[in-house]
């Protein structure tokens, strides 16, 4: 028997099965190394629980999901892509007979919008949920929207190491937990006692004396070094090269950017004992059996998005302390285990408990335009495992209308469902559209393939080299782009030769992982018949496609004299001094990026940029231009000088000198002024005041009227038309108010007004009664009671909607009671109050029975 059938989950093969007859859905949790990724397919195969369509294992991380399909294919004995294959985004590895699919990212949920049924598909396994990988979590709502609606039989697995399964077994109910202690060794953990910092000690160097002085113990065996990224990776490895501890041992890299050979020999045994310097990747997605020692620097390359700005960041950050746990448990896989946790004990609890799902933190444009492709109408009901705040949803949502994938309602256009058909980001869907229309499909692919991986063109190269490069590859562009593509084209007439390459500052590897994307871009591009045959088109065509790709990230420079840009959506960001395109008024950033100081002050660099013409954002976003006059009171000369603005979006790209301003655009700026107060307006007067208040208490009270509320934009027009009226300030002190603010409303309404909220009422017993009004608050009617004499119910005002509040006042209007309902004052607390006024105020009238008039 091999050894893989000895794996731990073999423990719970007959529980799995026993559940997944009964129900279709299932957690599984078991720690890493058991057997999750590599066994549970095959014992689904093999047991017969499948009896037609793919088991598909949806996986966080490419690598992974190639190196899982590697790995079972090798123990089934089965080449790649046949029997067991994998997809990633832009690699297909599956044939016909595929019964194992192994899967990344947006690829499954792209199949429920063309097969809503997954007809094909048998099983989905969601790994290492405990990630919570943005498409793990949409792809498992949806998934079980497919279960609950048209496919019952269509089995769902969630598996993971660490999870705390309660919320999971509430969205999946019902549904089986199945749980497996798997086998794992004590590990000791050690802390590093002094500081790393990037001056003294370099994590690489602490991470060699962390090795050394292990080694140094005696200890021997398979070393794991977690990197947060390939910079420190090599650091770290050139740092061991000369460590004579680490002479007889292999050093191998692991990240994801590493031809597969080399991942596939840092995973296999060797001879010679090996020290793995890795990224996150082999924290649970790959297992490295044997290790005895894992370093771990506690840092990751965390991709993350700033809501506030709607910007994707890719910071290293430090890891939770779950992720340092999971970490150690690699180095007792197999037997007892050290690790070495490069940061001091003290500082340990200071990190987070575990890291903050991805739908909290990235950009969601592209699964929200998913969901809207199949069928889900509503986002607000959508039936989200763990709901996105609504500040990133708004981003994506506007990144979408920017790009025109969603009108203004938010409702899918038909240039969004094509984007959804192109498996990339929607921002590269509408780059390669917009190339269709100007027949640069060709170079928009190239481009795409550049702005996926890391700068081909090395910024800080020598003297020598920059003349070389500027000799051979051109200085004046009106794109970055331009020069990549030529440095592009130059390294692969070159084929990719390092020597050739560095002669003019152009990163060779960088540069041989764009050709297979590009490829990829083309053969997406030909699939949706575009024309991919490369185009003598002018510059133009390209730089236009380009603005519609990024016109969410249009700028235009402050002033000449420094790098400052203003951007759409209220952002700020300086030109990098990499860019060729430091002249330009006005242009489009492809990249965006953030990085944050020594001193944790973050500045935000524009790179990657295009020069975009005026007229084109007309041309080609007529909605979103509009413009208006703005006038400003010169404080020298005292004159108003107005503005011609135009504005993209909310982005202001032209201010013009009308001039002196137009007589209504001074009016309105007076009219502003004595608005805030700064000027003023001797006859705008409490009686003014009083009647617009009144006119808001009918507005407010007497719908059914129609009157129309004067708000404070409508005070601003009345005064702009008072202003307008005068040939100077000065004639401001005789300017009659009363008649503008009446003559806002039509006469008729006017007479409404006074009808329905009277500044008095006349009272059946002949005496009028002042009634005074607040908005919001019911009006307020003051008499004294000999007024009052006679009377128990008061005409109606503003028909009735609101009952005034009566003030009963002595005769010397000292308050005696405030009361809505005449008649009980009269019957209840008149007759005891009677002899007290009587004394009080013996020259008044106190008939005994006060209605007596009304009886009469
Ligand atoms: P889990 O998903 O539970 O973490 P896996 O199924 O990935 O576990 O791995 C189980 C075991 O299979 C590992 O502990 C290791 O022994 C073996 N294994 C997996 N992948 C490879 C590989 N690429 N090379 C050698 N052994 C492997
Ligand atoms: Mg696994």
């Amino acid at each position: 028997m091999p050894e893989f059938k000895n794996l731990p989950i073999y423990e719970v093969e007959k529980e799995i099965c026993s559940s997944l007859e009964k129900e279709n859905r299932l957690i599984l949790q078991a720690p890493t190394g058991s057997g999750k990724s590599t066994q549970v397919p095959q014992i689904l195969l093999d047991k017969k629980l499948i009896t037609n369509g793919q088991i598909v294992v949806l996986q966080p991380r490419r690598i992974a999901a190639r190196m899982l399909a590697s790995r079972v294919s090798f123990e089934r004995q089965t080449k790649l892509g046949a029997e067991t294959g994998y997809q990633i985004r832009f690699e297909n590895q599956t044939s016909e007979e595929t019964k194992i699919r192994f899967v990344t990212e947006a690829i499954l949920l792209r199949q429920i919008v063309s097969d809503p049924n997954l007809t094909n598909v048998s099983t989905i396994i969601f790994d290492e949920f405990h990630e919570r990988h943005l498409h793990g979590d949409i792809t498992l709502a949806r998934a079980l929207h497919v279960q609950q609606t048209t496919r019952p039989d269509l089995k769902l697995i969630v598996m993971s190491a660490t999870l705390n399964p309660g919320p999971l077994e509430e969205f999946l109910n019902p549904c089986q937990t199945i749980q497996s202690a798997g086998r794992t060794y004590p590990v000791t953990t050690e802390y590093w006692k002094r500081s790393i910092s990037s001056q003294t000690t370099p994590v690489w160097d602490a991470a060699t004396e962390a090795f050394e002085s292990w080694n140094a113990q005696g200890n021997s065996g398979d070393v794991l070094i977690f990197m947060p990224g390939n910079f420190e990776i090599q650091k770290t490895i050139q740092s061991l090269q000369v460590s004579h501890a680490a002479s007889n041992h292999l050093i191998l890299p692991l990240h994801g950017e590493l031809p597969s050979e080399q991942q596939d020999n840092a995973v296999a045994p060797q001879d010679k004992p090996k020290i793995i310097v890795s990224t996150n990747v082999a924290e649970t997605s790959l297992t490295i059996d044997g290790i005895k020692l894992v370093i771990d620097s506690g840092l990751a390359r965390i991709a993350d998005y700033d809501p506030v700005r709607g910007i994707n960041t890719l910071h290293i950050h430090k890891i939770s302390q779950s992720s340092a746990d999971q970490r150690k448990g690699r180095a007792g896989r197999t037997s007892e285990g050290h690790c070495i946790r490069l940061w001091k004990e003290k500082d340990h609890s200071f990190r987070p408990l575990s890291e903050k799902p991805e739908i909290h933190r990235l950009d969601l444009s592209e699964v929200l335009l998913n969901l809207k492709c199949s069928g889900v109408r509503d986002l607000e009901i959508f039936n989200w495992f763990d709901r996105p705040d609504e500040q990133s949803l708004n981003n994506a949502l506007t990144l979408l209308c920017d790009l025109g994938a969603f009108d203004k309602d938010h409702e899918l256009t038909p240039l969004g469902r094509k984007m959804q058909s192109f498996p990339t980001h929607p921002r590269y869907a509408r780059l390669l559209l917009a190339a269709a229309e100007f027949d640069c499909v060709n170079q928009a692919c190239l481009i795409a393939a550049l702005t996926q991986g890391r700068d081909i063109l090395i910024s800080r190269v020598d003297k020598f080299t920059r003349e070389r490069r500027e000799d051979i590859l051109g200085t004046s562009v009106s794109s970055d782009f331009f020069l990549s593509m030529r440095a592009w084209r130059f390294a692969l007439a070159k084929r990719f030769q390092t020597r050739d390459c560095k002669q003019l500052g152009i990163h060779a590897g960088s540069a041989r992982l764009v050709q297979p994307l590009f490829n990829q871009f083309i053969r997406i591009a030909k699939q949706l018949n575009l024309d991919t045959e490369p185009h003598k088109v002018p510059d133009e065509n390209i730089r236009r496609s380009l603005l519609l790709a990024f016109s969410d990230r249009l700028a235009i420079r402050l002033d000449r004299g420094t790098t400052r840009c203003q951007m759409v959506h209220k952002r700020r960001g300086n030109i990098s001094k990499d860019s060729c395109i430091q002249n330009s008024g006005l242009i489009v950033a492809a990249e965006i990026n953030e990085i944050e100081g020594r001193d944790k002050t973050v500045q935000t660099f524009l790179s990657n940029l295009t020069e975009i013409e005026e007229d084109w954002l007309l041309q080609h976003f007529p909605e979103d231009i509009h413009t208006g006059e703005e006038v400003e009171l010169d404080p020298q000369t005292k004159r108003v000088r107005s503005f011609k603005q135009t504005f993209f979006r909310d982005l202001l790209i032209k201010s013009e000198d009308g001039g002196e301003a137009s007589d209504e655009a001074k009016a309105k700026l007076l009219a502003l002024n004595i608005l805030d107060g700064n000027i003023p307006l001797k006859n705008w007067d409490p009686k003014i005041e009083n009647w617009i208040t009144r006119v808001n208490v009918v507005s407010q009270a007497c719908p059914e009227l129609d009157i129309p509320r004067i708000d404070e934009d409508a005070k601003l027009q009345i005064l702009t038309q008072i202003c307008m009226s005068i040939r100077s300030p000065k004639d401001l002190k005789e300017v009659d108010v009363n008649s503008h603010v009446k003559d806002w409303l039509s006469s008729s309404q006017v007479s409404l007004v006074d009808k329905h909220a009277p500044e008095k009422v006349l009272l059946k017993n002949g005496k009028r009664v002042r009634v005074e009004y607040k908005e919001n608050e019911d009006p307020v009617l003051s008499a004294r009671i000999q007024d009052l004499l006679g009377i128990s119910i008061l005409p109606s005002i503003l028909l009735g909607n609101r009952s005034p509040v009566i003030h009963i006042l002595a005769p010397n209007f000292r308050p005696v009671q405030v009361t809505k309902d005449l008649e009980s004052f009269w019957n209840e607390h008149y007759p005891s109050r009677k002899k007290e006024l009587q004394r009080k105020y013996p020259k008044h009238a106190w008939p005994d029975d006060p209605l007596i008039l009304e009886k009469k």
